[in-house]
């Protein structure tokens, strides 16, 4: 065979690329996907991702269907999208989360983003300066760890304490920070705890962070996906103590992760972010970005506008009927433990007791074994950075929560320690 051009090629794999990847969630489930025993005839049940909208009980509103068809056949959405995004779906977003505020969020505050996944891909690389560190949740959700790895940013890690209904490690927060420390995520409902916070315990978040001089990323994504006893309340509350940065999108509540469209706003009041540089850096990463989509842009208003309150009480009445369900399941398998009933999100933490189990080392060989003898997928808490727990999705069909326990119940029964 003739040779090819130059002996050595000046490229190849990106290391910092490979250390971020390991991170993410989809890496996980590809694992687990290739374990799933293919001569089994029985379907695949996904507790593992958190999108319920292929099932018909979490299918989206025929309004919001209707927003976007109408968009389209108006032809008014067909060029390229605006910088910073239309005015009219900027206003759209802003009334819509201005609603549960005690005060208004203005319209040039808020940007748009091609889903949540994008308002956090922007916002970590604007704040990844050399030598900066950022205070991520443990447990976590992935997608910070892997672009702040992608970014160089140092990842800090503060616990959510379990035995505090996974409460923030106050403490931990001003032992973990020091004067690189740019920003703290907070994510409220909590995927993956399934907590709500309480807002004397966001007022205390926001006083620690201002003390410290760092600023808030309160993913509120989740944040009408609520069914507990707990009412949600928002970050954007305690922007008056602390710059928030506050991330939402439309996948979860409409149940449409698909259509991409998200938000990231800047509550501050003081013009804090806006005078250190941070606004003007945000927005020329904004401009270099992807933008979302013109007819989804122009569909906002009636998303927002036309859905009906009866979608979404009924969605969260399932949602609540799949979290009570899922709870008692668990009660019912000795070798995990929940300690807090999910109020919020679509996912609950649980705790392997791996002293019961007779030939599993791991919550990594637990969830593979798993997915190869039954069919169900669950994911590993290393995926979000706990050990030996692990992350359950209750937001699918009733009966296939209800089966994928029967399941899990068999395998736990199956590799208990037998009795001597
Ligand atoms: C789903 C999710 C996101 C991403 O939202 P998209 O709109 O689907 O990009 C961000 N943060 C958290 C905590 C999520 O659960």
């Amino acid at each position: 065979m003739g040779e090819i051009g130059a002996k050595r090629w000046n490229f190849g794999a990106n290391e910092v690329v490979e250390d971020a990847c390991s991170q993410t969630v989809r890496d996980f489930l590809n694992l687990l996907v290739d374990n799933l025993d293919r001569n089994d005839a029985r379907p695949v049940i996904p507790l593992g991702l958190g999108d319920p909208s292929p099932f018909p009980s979490f299918r989206t509103d025929p309004a919001a269907v209707e927003a976007v068809c109408e968009a389209l056949r108006s032809s008014k959405f067909n060029h390229y999208p605006s910088l910073s995004g239309l005015p009219l779906t900027r206003k759209a977003v802003a009334e819509y989360l201005s609603r549960d505020l005690s005060y208004h969020i203005s319209p040039d505050d808020v940007h748009l983003t091609v889903g949540c996944h994008q308002a956090i891909e922007i916002l970590i690389s604007t704040l990844a300066v050399p030598g900066a560190n950022i205070l991520l949740p443990r447990p976590t959700y992935p997608m910070y760890d892997s672009r702040a790895s992608l970014s160089q940013l140092e990842i800090r890690r503060y616990d959510l304490l379990p035995e505090n209904g996974w409460e923030v490690d106050l403490n931990a927060i001003e032992a973990l920070a020091d004067d690189k420390t740019v920003a703290l995520v907070l994510i409220n409902p909590c995927n993956p705890c399934g907590n709500v916070f309480l807002r004397q315990h966001l007022q205390k978040i926001a006083e620690t962070a201002s003390k410290l001089g760092i600023l808030v990323i309160a993913d509120e994504v989740y944040k009408d996906i609520v069914f507990g006893d707990k009412p949600f309340v928002s970050m954007a509350e305690f922007a008056e103590i602390v710059p928030v940065m506050m991330l939402g999108a439309i996948s979860k509540r409409w149940f449409v992760p698909g259509w991409r469209f998200g938000w990231m706003v800047t509550l501050d009041p003081h013009n804090i972010m806006k005078d250190s540089g941070l606004v003007g850096s945000l927005v020329n990463v904004l401009n270099m970005s992807t933008d979302t989509t013109t007819f989804i842009q122009g569909a906002i208003p009636d998303i927002i506008g036309k859905t009906k309150e009866e979608f979404f009480s009924s969605k969260l009445g399932t949602l609540r009927e799949c979290a009570e369900t899922c709870y008692e399941e668990i009660k019912k398998i000795p070798c995990i433990t929940c300690p807090y009933k999910p109020e919020g999100s679509m996912f609950t933490m649980v705790k392997l007791d791996l002293s019961m189990l007779e030939d599993i080392s791991d919550d990594l060989e637990f969830c593979c074994k798993l997915a190869k003898e039954e069919s169900l997928i669950i994911l590993p808490g290393r995926a979000v950075a706990l050990k030996n727990w692990l992350r359950i999705t209750f937001a699918v069909e009733l009966e296939v929560l209800r089966d994928g326990f029967v399941r899990l119940n068999n395998f736990a029964q199956r590799h208990s320690k037998k009795k001597t």
